[in-house]
């Protein structure tokens, strides 16, 4: 009797800890009941550790998925972003964003479609979604308070759901600054300047515009590793940073590396956006002194061969040599090939600039392979010390005139040497007059 009360007793407690239990555990929903395709972020970070930096991504490729219509994982989507650059408030790094991107849209930078661009820590985090199939893209910036607050939230709260659940509650507009759709193919735009120059006036896509059109135009159309890696760096990709691409080919077929001491020198002489291709591909960064960077005056580049590119040196370090080529790019030729003025690129007033830009962006991919319609070399000369080397990369020197290129500037005539000689002219006549009237008297009398 006893026994089966004390049965009675532990079963109602046991009744009673279940139901508190359970209702301790529907007050803390589970986030990933409610949103199961964050399932996915659970190969790098437990449930608990999703942030609102992963959520913000997330959001942003549910926006586009609903938006454009495509599912996790079409290869035919290029995700572009500056996460990874991006430091939201100056304290939160956005890189975990691309963890997020790459497991919720199965986008991924090894599939070549997820492009994380460089760009200053302080600019607004946003991310781009362009889709083949549509022509579509779909812009989305990040209001960075918000974003913030909602990180340091996360932070100091014991219970992460709680935060997680609050923000994924959030509306578009309270979390983005901007959302936009736009048809970017390059040939849509191309046909139709003025509207899309408009757009471009009132930063549909804050200001990114020409960044994810011009990489778009080229993924779309299949471009090769080497310009990818350069675009990243580089942010956009424009004609100067393809004449770099056919420079490295040049140089892949005319003065390759063949040794493993052997690495570029390049100075960027004039320096254009050639010069960040060289630098993401080549490791040739200026500070690590593989890259000497000197601009040109106008005076200097109408004595030098048309369309002077740099001088490129092979350089031995084994040997404490290097083989060189001073190489020129035909933009005359590139501009008459792709049916444009050169002029256009100068013109900001108008949508010529863009326009220039895109359609010979398209017409240089063609050309890749074919470095030398474009790529000549002007001079070539051994370098057989670091010495020799230096005296080209000092500052006060110019590299073509110490290798005979163009001739060494006049010196300068000061303007009282003008003065005295002016003097001196004026003293002669007046003494030479002097002599002639003496004379002429002399011979009278
Ligand atoms: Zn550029």
């Amino acid at each position: 009797m006893k026994n089966q009360k004390l049965l009675a007793a532990f079963a109602l407690l046991t009744m009673l800890l279940a139901s508190t239990s359970a209702t301790a555990f529907a007050a803390s929903p589970s986030l990933l009941d409610q949103y199961p395709d964050l399932q996915h972020l659970t190969a790098l970070v437990s449930e608990s550790q999703i942030t609102p930096m992963h959520l913000v991504a997330y959001r942003a490729t549910k926006l586009a998925m609903e938006k454009l219509g495509f599912q996790r994982g079409d290869p035919s989507v290029l995700a572009l972003t500056n996460a990874g650059s991006a430091i939201i408030d100056d304290r939160f790094p956005t890189s975990s964003c691309l963890d997020a991107l790459t497991l919720t849209s199965g986008c991924s930078e090894s599939n070549q479609n997820l492009i994380a661009i460089n760009s200053g820590k302080w600019k607004p985090l946003w991310f781009a979604f362009y889709y083949k199939n549509t022509e579509q893209c779909v812009y989305a910036e990040v209001r960075s308070a918000v974003l913030a607050s909602y990180m340091e939230k996360w932070m100091s709260a014991s219970d992460k759901s709680t935060i997680q659940l609050e923000f994924l509650g959030l509306s578009d507009d309270e979390v983005f600054a901007k959302v936009s759709v736009e048809n970017i193919e390059a040939n849509y735009l191309l046909s139709n300047p003025e509207a899309w120059e408009e757009k471009m006036d009132n930063k549909v896509f804050g200001g990114n515009e020409f960044s994810i059109m011009t990489i778009a135009a080229c993924w779309s159309r299949g471009m090769p590793y080497e310009l990818l890696k350069a675009a990243k760096l580089h942010n956009h990709i424009c004609p100067g940073l393809i004449s770099g691409i056919l420079i490295i080919e040049y140089l892949d077929k005319n003065l390759p590396i063949e040794e493993g001491d052997q690495y570029y020198i390049v100075l960027a002489v004039p320096p254009w956006c050639k010069d960040d291709a060289f630098q993401a591909i080549y490791d040739s960064t200026v500070g690590k002194r593989r890259m000497t960077v000197m601009m040109l005056s106008k005076e200097q580049t109408q004595q030098l061969p048309e369309n002077v590119a740099g001088i490129y040196v092979r350089w031995d370090k084994s040997d404490d040599s290097g083989q060189a080529m001073v190489l020129t790019f035909d933009w005359d030729k590139a501009s008459e090939m792709s049916e444009i003025e050169r002029s256009w690129f100068k013109d900001f007033e108008s949508y010529k600039w863009w326009y220039a830009r895109l359609k010979m962006d398209i017409f240089m991919l063609d050309y890749l392979d074919k470095p030398e319609e474009f790529v000549s070399s002007v001079k070539e000369f051994s370098i057989s010390s670091s010495s020799e080397l230096m005296a080209l990369r000092t500052a006060g020197t110019n590299p073509y005139v110490e290798i005979g290129l163009m001739p060494p500037p006049q010196p300068e005539i000061p303007t009282w040497i003008y003065a005295i000689i002016a003097v001196l002219a004026i003293a002669l006549v007046i003494t030479l007059g002097v002599c002639v009237i003496k004379l002429r008297r002399k011979t009278r009398s």
